[in-house]
């Protein structure tokens, strides 16, 4: 078996049956980041020495008969917005270069109750504000399938170390199509759960009426089983909801006898690429094809679903980063000395990169009196018809099925200079998150280019459990999430 292929699943069982060690795998994982990630870029820190600490541990349990969790000795790497005590969380900002975190994450907390290894923390766009992750203080990430190529944001280190065989696990948090987007790009599974589903304790936040955190996978099982370690109530985060949480992996019975799927004809025309069209079209057929209904529907708000959300999210960041002052967390302008102003506005200018500065701009300006009723508010009143649009197809469908993204990955510093076209790229992901609904992107095409191509489930509040059962019955009946970046040798990763 080639460790670095193998789903987390698969890792965790040889590990259980004891046919490899949590040490060997972890090796290998810290190995092939050392050679990837130079021209990848995926990692902003790696820490091998806590992994490989964590490994013994998990080797030592298993000496000693100890039951092992769902995700014994799976390494995970986490997004770099998300705190592990002791280690930098920088969300790719200046601002937080240096910032090391006094607390875990809720989910770093369950992840390690169920076994898994953090090995270390992913580049994204500062602070999850973007879909190219080119907006990283640290550089961009590139894409495993072409280094010229963006790998998708924010989330777009996950995504990339999860594709090119870093990592099984890794994960993102989506606000507007961030981990969906990314694995669309990158050709892997991501999956963003229900509002409310997984705690943002420990998560930075950007846009808290919209920010989740999910999986990044090769696979609709390894996504299945990494929601059930994830998801829950929280006392430290007061927005999750007391939903039961079922065995996710035991819902992917493999069928879609009697279900289905939603398909908004007209929604899914205007600005998509003919390529990402086909292969659209074609997933809907291999479902119709395993015994799934197609169903048109109608969402007539949603195309304003790219103005509502960016000013519901401009809006939100405005609030959320008044944090970051030079007094509080992380990086302090030095040069400012006359008055508290001053420093905070040198500490901000230097510390902030341009697309921060634009949303908190533009978030200010949308809150301001004499603009609020214009803006703002107009945002919410869409916001709640279009939340209506979806309310009324769920109760003839039982999934609604859209692209991830209307092209296939572009190439890096093609639309850097132009944010409008760059925010339009997330028409068809930011409506889960302002309806507070679950989606997924599984792959389901290559361009002619062999660039990966998104397919995107979107499911009913909490019902991610039939929604992963449909992802899970397309993947059994296609080979697109087999292939890995470079042909069956591995991945060329060099330029
Ligand atoms: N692309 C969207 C944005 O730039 C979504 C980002 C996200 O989900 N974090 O805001």
């Amino acid at each position: 078996m080639n460790l670095l292929d193998a789903s987390a699943t698969t890792i965790r069982s040889e590990i259980v049956a004891g046919r490899v060690s949590a040490v060997d795998v972890c090796g290998a994982v810290l190995e092939r980041i050392a050679s990837a990630n130079t021209a990848l870029n995926a990692f902003n820190l790696v820490d091998g020495d806590r992994a490989l600490d964590r490994a013994r541990q998990i080797d030592a349990q298993r000496a000693a008969g100890t039951p092992l969790g769902p995700l014994a000795g799976v390494p995970v790497a986490l997004k770099d917005n998300m705190d592990v005590r002791g280690m930098r969380t920088t969300a790719s900002s200046r601002i937080l270069e240096h910032f090391v975190p006094p607390y875990d994450a809720t989910v770093v907390r369950r992840l390690e109750a169920a076994g898994a290894i953090i090995v270390g923390k992913t580049n994204c766009d500062e602070f999850a504000m973007g879909s190219s992750n080119e907006n990283s203080a640290f550089g961009p990430v590139r894409n495993p399938w072409a280094l010229d190529r963006i790998p998708g944001g924010s989330s777009g280190g996950s995504a990339a170390a999860v594709a090119a065989r870093c990592v099984p696990l890794a994960l993102g948090s989506d606000t507007g199509g961030s981990i969906r987007q990314p694995a669309a790009c990158c050709g892997v599974v991501g999956l963003k759960p229900s509002y409310g589903r997984v705690s943002r304790y420990g998560l930075l936040a950007f846009a808290s009426s919209l920010d989740q955190i999910g999986p990044l996978t090769r696979s609709v099982a390894d996504a299945a089983v990494t929601l059930s370690v994830l998801a829950g109530a929280d006392p430290c985060d007061a927005t999750t909801a007391n939903e039961p949480v079922p065995d996710f992996a035991a819902a992917l019975t493999g069928s879609v006898q009697g279900i289905r799927i939603g398909v908004p004809r007209a929604f899914v025309t205007e600005g998509v690429e003919d390529q990402v069209r086909a292969a659209y079209d074609a997933a809907l057929e291999t479902l119709r094809g395993a015994g799934a209904t197609l169903v048109d529907i109608d969402l007539p708000h949603a195309k304003y679903a790219v103005p509502v959300y960016y000013l519901v999210c401009t809006a939100e960041a405005s609030s959320n980063l008044a944090r970051y002052d030079g007094v509080k967390y992380g990086y302090r302008s030095a040069a400012a000395r006359d008055s508290l102003k001053e420093m905070y506005s040198r500490t901000r200018d230097e510390g902030f990169g341009p697309e921060v500065k634009r949303r908190i701009m533009l978030g200010t300006y949308v809150l301001s009196a004499g603009y609020y009723d214009a803006f703002y508010l107009k945002a919410l009143q869409v916001r709640t018809l279009l939340r209506r649009d979806y309310d009324q197809a769920f109760e003839r469908v039982d999934v609604v099925a859209m692209p991830t993204t209307p092209t296939p990955p572009f190439r890096l510093g093609e639309k850097t200079s132009d944010p409008l076209q760059m925010y339009l790229g997330d028409i068809f992901t930011v409506s889960a998150n302002l309806a507070g609904l679950p989606g997924i992107s599984v792959p389901c095409g290559f361009s002619s280019e062999g660039l990966p191509i998104g397919f995107q489930l979107m499911g009913r509040m909490f019902d991610e459990a039939t929604l992963l059962r449909v992802a899970d019955a397309y993947e059994r009946a296609t080979a697109w999430h087999t292939r890995a970046p470079g042909g069956p040798e591995g991945p060329a990763l060099r330029p």
